[in-house]
């Protein structure tokens, strides 16, 4: 069995694992492998920032929406009549705000009105701050929950630290360059920008427009439908439906096989759930692509199979 280092949300997503440009390898280990210390120079700095743009991968979902990945970092820009809408935010502020720039770029003239969490794990809202012009849209315990991850900040640092620790033996398993050295220098590179983050202000951005149950968020020439799945894979877990796509986003709620992704054992919500399963059955047949919330794509078995196994639980 595979080390694999442990993450907030505690799964890894096997997403893309395109080769790294060989100038990118011998640049970037060096410029940002120190945790504790800044960039050592402004010059090698944007050398490297314009870099990591090469590992950003970009899919046109359609012609209204994208998806934009770098390991498990996964957001997708909808555009609206009333503006972009962005699914998640990734897991920091320095990476999203790369993501933006690509988003704007496809989509010329149009700016992001509003970023939709579907939930409130640090690797789904990190990016908030990123989109400081947007209402950030939110289940309504996502902010509580926000408040309770940041408790303590010192250990939530020391727990980002490990984590990059952790790649970086990871790293060591494998041949530089192989896919899954790749995959693993990704994920430690998402980790160090979210410790960048904590060492200014303003880092966290909670959501500001919430609600308990569902929102249907009028774009004029489409709707977004939100509902509330229950307490599960966390608090303020969301499913995310934008009929004019057929396109559904599930969060972290499963992942492939439709296996649920269940945090809360002792707490299981199980009314709410079932209202959730019926609010997917009720659009199940016009679904055609689904989103989990590290960017994979699911099929409509794996929805399927998820919802089954909810009822049986
Ligand atoms: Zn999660």
């Amino acid at each position: 069995m595979k080390m694999v280092p442990s993450t907030w949300t505690s799964s890894i997503i096997n997403c893309s694992k395109g080769l790294l440009p060989a100038l990118l390898i011998a640049l970037l280990p060096n410029i940002i492998s120190s945790q504790e210390s800044d960039f050592p120079s402004a010059d090698a700095a944007a050398e490297a920032t314009a870099n990591i743009d090469t590992l950003i991968s970009v899919l046109e979902i359609n012609g209204n929406s994208l998806l934009v990945r770098l390991g498990s970092d996964a957001i997708t820009a909808i555009n609206t009549e009333k503006g972009l809408v962005v699914i998640d935010a990734g897991i920091s502020t320095g990476l999203s705000l790369r993501y933006k720039t690509i988003i704007e770029r496809y989509f010329p003239g149009k700016a992001v009105k509003f970023v939709i969490n579907t939930h409130a794990h640090p690797d789904h809202y990190g990016g908030n701050a990123a989109f400081s012009d947007a209402t950030v849209i939110g289940q309504e315990n996502g902010p509580g929950e926000i408040d309770s991850h940041w408790k303590d900040t010192t250990r939530v640092i020391r727990r980002i630290q490990g984590i990059i620790k952790e790649y970086e033996l990871l790293m060591q398993n494998y041949e530089e360059n192989s896919a899954d050295w790749n995959q693993a220098f990704m994920e430690k590179l998402r980790y160090q920008y979210a410790l960048e983050d904590t060492k200014g202000p303003g880092f966290i951005r909670k959501p500001s427009l919430t609600f308990a149950d569902s929102l249907r968020l009028d774009l004029e020439d489409m709707v977004i439908e939100m509902k509330h799945f229950g307490i599960c894979h966390s608090k303020s877990d969301l499913l995310i439906y934008v009929p004019e796509l057929k396109l559904l986003f599930t969060g972290d709620l499963f992942f492939k096989y439709g296996r649920p992704s269940i945090n809360y054992e002792q707490n299981r919500d199980k009314a709410q759930w079932l209202s959730a399963v019926q609010w997917i059955q009720a659009r199940t047949s016009d679904i055609e692509t689904i989103i989990g919330g590290h960017g994979e794509l699911l099929s409509k078995e794996d929805l399927t199979r998820f919802t089954q196994l909810i009822i049986e639980e």
